[in-house]
């Protein structure tokens, strides 16, 4: 059997990668006062479908939906967003902004699988809904940049950012492009063409490079802004410029969804070739009024956790633990080591200077038992046979340096060794 294309299992480390990844996340986001949310996994089709812009690609081609037994449509949730929208409208939660909300949990996009692009992916992100301030704006870039500081890829990714302002600003730019693409209509590429159509803003973002030369001189949107959306996109990078933050003006960015206005932004690094994303977000002030909800401005980012990970310092994901081997030499040794791990595993913390792992190691005489806990990077190991359980003491032997000692069997005896 094969697990399908685009899946992944995570077996121990990798896990332990993601565990570590998101807990560091969630106290962060706990931090800035921010609670979490966790919404399905599936959705009826209409929350992604009708939100994301049909002419998206996530919607046109990635989203994976079938009808289930009672013939309704669902749809896999390909992002966070629109389920946290519909959420806030059928809880009406609207009682209750501003919200400040984060999540961690799998998406799914029918996509061509490679390297840091998976149908099954996971992402952390956050939301802050019913707040439409500049400044929360940048609080999301904070969290977003001390996130890639904590785990120590801040240097290797850049902010890009850019404002496709408020509706009003955005339908006169599209009305400018498309007068000026419409020059070019036989050049551009067969996506563009289609994205001509039905949404021309995103042909900006194209890979293309034809499409690219074409963009080089496309009107740009800064020049459709109207005063509203200038005075918001100037404040957001005047509080940049005061909190030291680096970033790239990047007029080419359009980010792939529909619902975005004003500040968008994405974290890049070129170290993960053309998978560069590893955070994006932005601004959804009309997402909710969409959905059928009351008019609420939003704000958010997501982030790939796999991308995270792969770029992430490992050391910066691996807790910090002293691994114990407990080896019993006979029979007589097999009930104290049953006790002596329950002890350990219960032992204050205060008599620790790590938190342990304490594991009892099976099979074979005592050598055979010594390899394996060395194998399992053990810093030591207790050994505890006839002789020992008769006198009341240990061995134990330090598998980094071979130093072996007998001593006592108490809890405080052996915590003065375990803190050395
Ligand atoms: P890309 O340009 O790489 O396709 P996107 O614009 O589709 O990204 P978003 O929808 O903004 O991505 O999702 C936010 C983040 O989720 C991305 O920056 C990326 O880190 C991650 N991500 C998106 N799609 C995938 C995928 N198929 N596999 C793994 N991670 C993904
Ligand atoms: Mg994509």
């Amino acid at each position: 059997m094969q697990k399908v294309r685009g899946t992944q299992d995570w077996l121990e480390l990798e896990s332990s990668y993601f565990r570590s990844m998101e807990a560091q996340f969630f106290k962060k986001a706990k931090s800035y006062g921010f609670g979490e949310i966790k919404t399905p996994i599936f959705e009826h089709s209409d929350v992604f479908h009708r939100t994301l812009g049909e002419s998206s690609d996530v919607v046109s081609k990635e989203t994976y939906t079938f009808n289930d037994r009672s013939n309704d449509s669902l749809t896999l949730r390909p992002e966070g967003t629109a389920g946290i929208a519909r959420c806030f409208i059928s809880e009406g939660l609207a009682q209750k902004i501003p919200l400040k909300l984060y999540y961690c949990g799998p998406m799914f996009r029918y996509e061509r699988p490679q390297k840091g692009r998976l149908r099954q992916f996971h992402q952390i992100g956050v939301e802050v809904l019913g707040l439409d301030n500049p400044s929360v704006d940048i609080e999301c870039l904070m969290l977003g940049r001390e996130l890639l500081k904590t785990i120590g890829i801040e240097s290797k990714c850049q902010l890009h950012i850019n404002t496709l302002g408020d509706i009003e600003s955005r339908a006169l730019y599209k009305e400018k492009l498309v007068n000026y693409y419409q020059k070019f209509s036989q050049d551009l590429s067969p996506d563009s063409k289609i994205r001509l159509e039905k949404n021309p803003l995103r042909i900006l973002d194209s890979k293309d490079q034809k499409d690219i030369e074409i963009n080089l001189s496309a009107p740009k949107l800064i020049d459709s802004l109207n005063d509203s959306s200038k005075k918001y996109f100037d404040s957001v990078i005047h509080f940049l410029n005061k909190l030291g933050f680096n970033y790239h003006l990047d007029d080419k960015l359009v980010r792939g969804l529909d619902y975005y206005c004003h500040t968008v932004f994405e974290f890049i690094t070129s170290e993960l070739g053309a998978q560069g994303t590893v955070l994006a977000g932005g601004r959804y002030d009309g997402l909710i009024e969409m959905m059928g909800g009351p008019k609420t401005p939003g704000v958010g980012w997501a982030a790939g956790v796999e991308r995270l990970i792969e770029l992430a310092d490992k050391n910066l994901l691996t807790q910090n633990a002293q691994h114990i081997s407990l080896i019993a030499a006979d029979e007589l040794g097999e009930l104290a080591v049953l006790k002596l791990a329950s002890d350990l595993r219960q032992a204050p913390k205060e008599m620790l200077s790590l938190p342990l792992t304490t594991e009892i190691i099976y099979g074979g005489n005592v050598g055979k038992k010594m390899k394996k806990a060395s194998n399992k990077n053990s810093q030591f190991a207790i050994i505890l046979g006839e002789q020992e359980v008769t006198n009341s003491t240990l061995v134990i032997k330090n598998l980094k340096t071979g130093e072996q000692k007998t001593i006592p069997s108490s809890l405080k005896s052996l915590s003065e060794i375990l803190k050395t």
